[in-house]
């Protein structure tokens, strides 16, 4: 099964650090596999999509790179690049969804401006509309067209936290932690 990995540049510690986290956040409820964070090194966007990982479960990864450029050339598969210069993503999805039944999907999305390489190693350059809005919002809708809606009823394996959808209030379940076995019988020899 091919995988979704989403690209994150040139993230500002200090101005994006919400932005890179509802990335992550994104990237991970919407069916990505994988995000890889470049720009200046920060774990407190990656930490927190691990700590949910953890919780909702699911098996998202989520790292620093600090040669981008190394990555994004490296990179085995198809190159999205998401820019609201590029092609209408209404024309070309199709044929990235076809790329994508093969080959692992790297989709890039940027902070502020991306250079000119990143136009240039990319296969497709693809618009979600013409207007400047927000590498969340472009990362959204991408996958959801790029799943075709299928993302919204994926399964996170693992969870210790669940919800069961409600017309008005919170439904949630939470798992307890289960302890290791060794860790179970260290505690049975405590207590006899
Ligand atoms: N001038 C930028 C551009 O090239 O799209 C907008 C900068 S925006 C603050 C940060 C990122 O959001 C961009 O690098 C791009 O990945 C994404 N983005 C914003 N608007 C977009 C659009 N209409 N289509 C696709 N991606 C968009």
């Amino acid at each position: 099964m091919p995988k979704i990995i989403v690209l994150r540049l040139g993230h500002r510690k200090k101005r994006d650090v919400r932005a890179t986290t509802h990335c992550c956040l994104a990237a991970r409820a919407l069916g990505a596999n994988e995000i890889v964070l470049s720009g200046e090194r920060d774990e407190t966007p990656l930490e927190t999509v691990r700590g949910v990982t953890k919780k909702w479960g699911g098996s998202f990864k989520a790292r620093f790179q600090p040669n981008w450029l190394r990555f994004l050339r490296g990179f085995k598969g198809t190159k999205i690049h998401l820019t609201m210069y590029g092609l209408p993503l209404q024309e070309k999805i199709s044929e990235v969804r076809r790329a994508g039944r093969k080959k692992n999907v790297l989709i890039v999305i940027g902070a502020e401006k991306v250079p000119r390489v990143v136009y240039n190693e990319s296969d497709y350059n693809v618009a979600v509309g013409s207007q400047p809005h927000s590498e969340v919002a472009a990362l959204a809708i991408f996958l959801h067209e790029f799943f075709e809606g299928r993302e919204l009823d994926k399964k996170f394996g693992g969870a210790r936290i669940t919800v069961t959808p409600n017309a008005r209030g919170k439904t949630v379940s939470k798992k307890k932690k289960t302890r290791k076995p060794e860790k179970r019988a260290e505690n049975r020899r405590k207590t006899t």
